[in-house]
């Protein structure tokens, strides 16, 4: 069985759908206004800032710091089971924006706040892909 088993898969929408190709693509995507230049995530119709609907999608740099972060000891369902303990953190990228996501290959002990983080990619089976981050230092 994968260790994947019964995790739950994002489901694409109109306005989501360029993101999550570019995470399959092993690209971590923001929308950015060309009207203000503020970038934003996650993905919307209009601009968090201005409210302008004129947003581009541009690659991150996908690095990034821990913002604030938790070590989850107990598992909330079978399908992560198999990871505790495991972070999950809020990650502040250097674009601005943030984004909940897991700090993987690292003994939690090691995490901390503003401690620098770069993007990575976790399969989902092939049906979808999830970013995740790294400790840099
Ligand atoms: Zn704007």
């Amino acid at each position: 069985m994968s260790e994947n088993a019964g995790r739950p898969i994002p489901i694409a929408t109109a306005v989501t759908e360029p993101y999550w190709e570019g995470c399959r693509r092993g690209q971590l995507l923001l929308q950015r206004c060309t009207a203000c230049g503020s970038s934003q995530f996650y993905p919307r119709t209009l601009c968090s800032s201005c409210g302008a609907d004129t947003l581009e999608w541009v690659p991150a740099s996908g690095a990034g710091e821990v913002a604030a972060y938790t070590v989850v000891r107990r598992a909330i369902t079978p399908a992560f089971a198999e990871r505790v303990p495991y972070v999950v953190a809020i990650v502040r990228l250097a674009e601005g924006p943030q984004l909940m996501s897991h700090i993987v290959d690292c003994e939690p002990e090691a995490v901390r706040v503003g401690a620098g983080v770069q993007v990575g990619f976790e399969d989902l089976d092939g049906e979808a892909s999830l970013p995740v981050f790294r400790l840099t230092n």
